[in-house]
């Protein structure tokens, strides 16, 4: 099965870039919201969790307390670190468990992944995709779909690989700035990795 990771910065567009692919024919892996499942159902994972930051990193019903969590490694690279050591194993284990359900008839599969390059996802993918545009376009985008600051969205941006330290680990682009048409280019992709794949 032809695996192609798809990136972009926060609010560049590749979850909403992702559902034009679903609507050809292809199935889409959105690695940051099985990570939010399986810390909450993966024992393995909940096990390390807790005996690296403690009981209260879940609350007596099981759900994850993501404040405390969140308040531990928000401004502490080094806890983050252990954080991501963690998840991103467990995550790497439920794509493989994921890929092997995927039908036959699929054509080929995109993982997404805010830090596809970050977490070395993206050299368990065939290809890769970096979604772009620019930083005060995203800022905004983000700020009117979360109901955040200016100041909120830079905090996450500050965490993530800017775009110019991305584009030379892609192998495809995608322009979501609102004046390039994003359908042209995901339907000329799909036709490339249609070629891939046979
Ligand atoms: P995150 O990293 O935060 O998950 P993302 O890269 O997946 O973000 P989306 O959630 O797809 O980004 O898009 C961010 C917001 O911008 C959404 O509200 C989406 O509807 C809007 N958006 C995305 N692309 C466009 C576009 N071309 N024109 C107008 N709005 C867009």
């Amino acid at each position: 099965m032809l695996k192609i990771g798809i990136t972009g910065g926060i609010g560049s567009g590749k979850t909403t870039i992702c559902h034009i692919f679903e609507a050809l024919g292809t199935s889409v892996f959105y690695a940051d919201d099985v990570a939010k499942q399986i810390m909450v159902t993966d024992p393995v994972l909940v096990a390390g969790i807790k005996g690296t930051f403690g009981e209260e990193s879940y609350q007596q019903n099981g759900v994850l307390n993501n404040k405390y969590i969140a308040g531990i490694v928000f401004n502490d690279a080094a806890q983050l670190a252990k954080l991501n050591a963690l998840v991103h194993p467990a995550v790497f284990r439920a794509f493989d468990t994921w890929v092997a359900q995927v039908p036959e008839t699929c054509p080929y599969i995109l993982k997404e992944a805010a830090l596809l390059f970050e977490s070395g996802s993206y050299q368990m993918c065939d290809k890769n995709i970096l979604v772009t545009a620019p930083v005060e376009v995203r800022m905004a985008r983000v700020m009117a779909r979360d109901q955040v600051s200016q100041a909120q969205v830079k905090a996450r941006m500050d965490k993530q690989y800017t775009d110019e330290q991305k584009l030379k680990m892609a192998d495809f682009f995608i322009v979501n700035d609102e004046s390039s048409s994003v359908i042209e280019q995901v339907l000329s992709l799909h036709q490339q990795f249609l070629q891939i794949k046979d």
